[in-house]
């Protein structure tokens, strides 16, 4: 590995032999050797604090003594690593728990399925099953939604530039406007319900509706309340099955273990991954209404659906939930976040910064193109790793670990500010403008 004269690790070996998809390494050009809880360290020593946590997968942090201490026991005994669907010991003390920790204290009843270890797996499982219980085709998305890269998952995704990369039409769904996509004064479920309703909407009664509570990738778009109760009862009334994608938006991430708690609704389904497992290690579930569990053995199978070291770690994880302990620090530090950024946005407000989110996913949406990206950027000089979400990449989004101490949250806090101000001095003396108009 060689360092630059700008005292960063070159990317040369990168640029050279890896396929042009590669993306996140270009939002941080450098290269990571260590990870511990809320921090990264690149080849220079150079240390980074993480307001990304591996787009949600991160929630209990990098390393987390705990729970690698189970994994490196169940691997130093020679636990099985790969069993495809068999039963495993490391599965079955997952199952007990999830069903322990999680469900019954909700409420909740649900058989679990293993999908492939991917958001996008848990997404077409729950496509497939819905269409198969309802012998229906059509599935509602909505705008700006994000559900994966996979042909199905696409097709209930709105993002142009990603649906474009299918190749082909995606077919069989359609887009419905999410909640504030038109306007306040829009209830967009009564828009909805008119479609399905009227005979001559040309939209045949959907299968599904799939649902974020909260749009990550989108834009943090928030659904209301009332908003999300309106939908679980439209879909009642109607006899369409509700999925919530609690890939992202679950585990914590909003304060409660899923993020549809707060409006009180069940979903007919529920898909997770990203932080289930825990360690960032892949896995995903898709949680499955009892009598909606009428799949044939092997109809939705894949290879590496047993993957136990995630079983360890994801199980491990689960401790976190055993009291309301976590859940408590999460809303106080989503309260602490939010202050901070309603702060930074009232200082400069010629910048039009709009703070959005609840929880440990927030973010400041800008009306100027290029503003959140140039904002992440200097973030990122200064040691902070963030991404922009939305369309135009036009929301700087903060989604640390859940595990972050108050300290760390502060510290990441002052780099964004200090990155805010340069910009936004920039931008007053045109500097930052004229960049943009090449
Ligand atoms: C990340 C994400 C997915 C896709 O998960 P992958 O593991 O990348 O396939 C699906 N839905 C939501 C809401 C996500 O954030």
């Amino acid at each position: 590995m060689k360092i630059l004269d700008t005292g960063k690790p070159s990317l040369h070996v990168f640029e050279m032999l890896e396929s042009e998809v590669r993306s996140y390494c270009r939002s941080f050009p450098t290269i990571f050797t260590r990870a511990k809880g809320c921090t990264l360290w690149d080849a220079a020593g150079e240390a980074y604090l993480d307001f990304f946590a591996g787009a949600g997968a991160l929630n209990y942090g990098h390393n987390n003594d705990d729970i690698k201490k189970k994994l490196i026991e169940y691997i130093q005994q020679d636990g099985v690593t790969h069993s495809l669907d068999m039963a495993t010991a490391a599965k079955e003390s997952f199952l007990e728990q999830f069903q322990r920790i999680i469900l019954q204290p909700r409420g909740l009843s649900y058989k679990i399925q293993f999908p492939g270890p991917t958001g996008a797996n848990s997404v077409e499982s729950a496509l497939k099953l819905a269409r198969k219980v309802t012998g229906r085709s059509t599935i509602i998305g909505f705008t700006n939604a994000f559900h994966g890269m996979t042909l199905g998952a696409l097709s209930v995704t709105g993002n142009k530039f990603k649906r474009k990369g299918a190749g082909v039409p995606l077919h069989h769904t359609v887009s419905m406007p999410y909640d504030g996509y038109m306007s306040d004064q829009v209830n967009t479920i009564e828009y909805m319900r008119n479609y399905i309703d009227d005979s001559g909407s040309g939209v045949s009664l959907p299968a599904a509706i799939i649902v974020e509570t909260i749009q990550g990738e989108g834009g943090i778009n928030v659904a209301s309340i009332e908003w999300l109760r309106s939908l679980e009862m439209l879909c009642k009334e109607k006899g369409i099955l509700l999925i919530v994608d609690d890939v992202q938006m679950g585990c914590g991430r909003t304060g409660t273990f899923f993020s549809f708690e707060a409006a009180g609704i069940k979903p007919d389904i529920v898909c997770l991954s990203k932080s289930i497992g825990g360690y960032g290690l892949p896995m995903a579930l898709t949680l499955i209404a009892p009598e909606l569990d009428i799949w044939e053995p092997g109809e939705h199978n894949g290879t590496f659906r047993g993957n136990n070291l995630a079983f360890v770690t994801a199980a491990e994880a689960l401790k976190y939930w055993k009291t309301n302990q976590f859940s408590d620090e999460i809303f106080a530090k989503g309260e602490l976040l939010k202050s901070g950024l309603q702060d930074m946005v009232a200082s400069y407000p010629h910048l039009k910064g709009q703070v959005r989110g609840r929880g440990l996913m927030q973010g400041i949406a800008f009306e100027t193109q290029g503003l959140a990206e140039k904002i992440c950027e200097r973030a990122f000089s200064k040691g902070l790793i963030m991404e922009t979400s939305g369309t135009d990449s036009e929301v700087a989004k903060i989604m640390p670990p859940l595990i972050i101490t108050e300290s760390e949250l502060k510290n990441g806090l002052e780099l964004l500010y200090t990155s805010i101000k340069e910009i936004a001095a920039e931008s007053y003396s045109g500097e930052w403008r004229r960049n943009n108009d090449r």
